[in-house]
């Protein structure tokens, strides 16, 4: 491509992309298309000869945009948002440009330091006392699956890389029974397998681990010879919000050398407003702790902060340096490469940089309150409806509901979910709560506004309506 038609390509779209995100509340938010759909527009063969750039957009407009879920449009209330700020995607585009590959200090100095600071300011941001480090991580189930990893050595005195999982003893990892899925997968790739992964019930309004079954997990499993390891603990479950009480998961873990990394993907976005801390009090005593800005912050995916108490233990855990990586004659530079399991690194630190300079913390606290207001709000509607039960009050700015007035509520609210999501004006997701079916709801879309959540009522209420066997 010659640089008139880069500069033609690129003008349309970022064009593009302006006129696409004006244009999303006339779209409907969950693709709405069946499996195979869009795949059989596709040629089974590779072009042999190059296309026409028109071409090529056409299709992007006409195959490959309608098989979108619109995860900006201001009325995604599924899963957790992933959030891209405009201002995001600028600093992403500059990024895409330069596509530096920045696994070392020396590969692109800018950004290591830059994102040595724009976590140093997360840090102090969410409340973090100083000597936490930060890194940048592709996800949270990288950030916990290295913290995983560092259990698992200090527990094997540092042998586990080396000698293997076979010749050591077992280990244990404690959770909630709440905890997200990543979780599990991090336990499977460490080697220290499933059955090793003690679940620990949740139990009140906040749905956190029991912590007198945690201690008396981790006394009865040192008596019967296994070494526990570490407790991964949640702030915001992905289910319906729970969370441990760090300070307890900490003073037991402390009673008992273990490590605490905390989960929280998701909530830890809204712990810059100081009125949520006390959710997560006690996180100062952890030695990890994990949130996603790609969530609810703003930061185009992909970017998970990572804080670690002590960074030496992590690359000592994960630093490999064979000669063609090592860069001679630099003293006290970071590697941040040595801190994650992927070695190569895009440039994620300059849409933070980017984030929180245009629209200050002031701004991002105020976007989190709206969400976690107007949440709240639409519970109090949903509540006073008498056709509607609250299954889980609101954690931050999630709950979950479900409708009343079938035979089988199971089947009722699957079906309702559904046939929202097919009417297209919003898009909710379902979750199980004490192994009954239950809708979620979360406002956390970046550009959504209150007249987006009185949408949302009018449809929830329109569409279990009109369900065959409601009232
Ligand atoms: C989203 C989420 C994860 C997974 O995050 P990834 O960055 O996609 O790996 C883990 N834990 C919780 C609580 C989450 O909400």
């Amino acid at each position: 491509m010659n640089g008139t038609d880069f500069a033609e390509w690129s003008r349309k779209a970022a064009d593009w992309g302006v006129a696409y995100r004006a244009s999303l509340r006339d779209r409907p938010v969950r693709a709405q298309t069946a499996p195979g759909e869009i795949a059989a527009r596709l040629p089974m063969q590779p072009p042999q000869t190059g296309e026409d750039m028109d071409a090529i957009f056409a299709d992007f407009e006409n195959i490959i945009l309608p098989g979108m879920t619109h995860w900006q449009h201001p009325r995604f209330f599924a899963y957790f948002p992933a959030n891209a700020a405009p201002v995001s995607v600028v600093a992403e585009y500059l990024v895409t440009a330069m596509a530096a590959q920045c696994m070392l200090w020396q590969t692109s100095p800018a950004a290591t330091e830059l994102e040595t600071r724009v976590l140093d300011w997360l840090r102090q941001a969410i409340g973090l006392p100083e000597g936490f480090a930060g890194v940048i991580q592709d996800s949270a189930s990288s950030a916990t699956l290295s913290a995983v990893l560092v259990m698992r050595e200090r527990a094997l005195d540092w042998n586990g890389n080396k000698a293997g999982l076979s010749g050591n003893p077992q280990l244990r990892i404690y959770s909630s029974d709440q905890v997200h899925t990543s979780i599990d997968r991090a336990i499977w790739v460490s080697g220290i397998g499933e059955n090793n992964l003690v679940r620990i019930p949740a139990r009140g309004a906040l749905r956190g681990m029991d912590c007198d079954a945690l201690e008396a997990a981790i006394v009865k499993d040192t008596e019967a010879g296994y070494v526990p390891a570490g407790i991964i603990a949640c702030t915001g479950g992905t289910s319906t919000g729970a969370c441990d009480n760090i300070a307890d998961v900490v003073r037991i873990a402390h009673r008992h050398g273990l490590y605490v990394h905390v989960d929280a993907a998701w909530a830890g976005s809204a712990m810059i407003c100081e009125e949520f801390r006390h959710l997560w009090a006690g996180v100062e005593e952890a030695d990890s702790v994990v949130f996603n800005p790609h969530k609810w912050l703003g930061a185009q995916f992909d970017c998970s902060a990572h804080f670690i108490r002590n960074p030496a233990d992590l690359v000592r855990t994960l630093a490999i340096q064979p000669e063609y990586l090592k860069t001679h004659g630099r003293d006290g530079i970071i590697n941040y490469s040595e801190w994650t399991v992927p070695l190569g690194r895009r440039f994620r630190a300059l849409k933070l940089w980017f984030l929180l300079r245009f629209h200050g913390l002031d701004g991002l606290r105020t976007m989190i309150r709206n969400h976690v207001d107007w949440s709240a709000k639409l519970c109090k509607r949903l509540r006073a409806g008498d056709n509607f039960e609250i299954v889980t009050e609101p954690a931050f700015s999630l709950f979950s509901f479900r409708h009343l007035g079938a035979k089988d509520l199971d089947a009722h609210n699957l079906a309702l979910v559904n046939a929202i999501n097919d009417d297209g004006r919003i898009y909710l997701t379902q979750t199980r709560v004490d192994g009954r079916v239950a809708i979620r709801f979360q406002a956390g879309q970046f550009e959504m506004t209150e007249s987006d959540v009185d949408t949302a009522f009018d449809v929830i209420s329109e569409v279990a309506a009109r369900m065959p066997n409601a009232g």
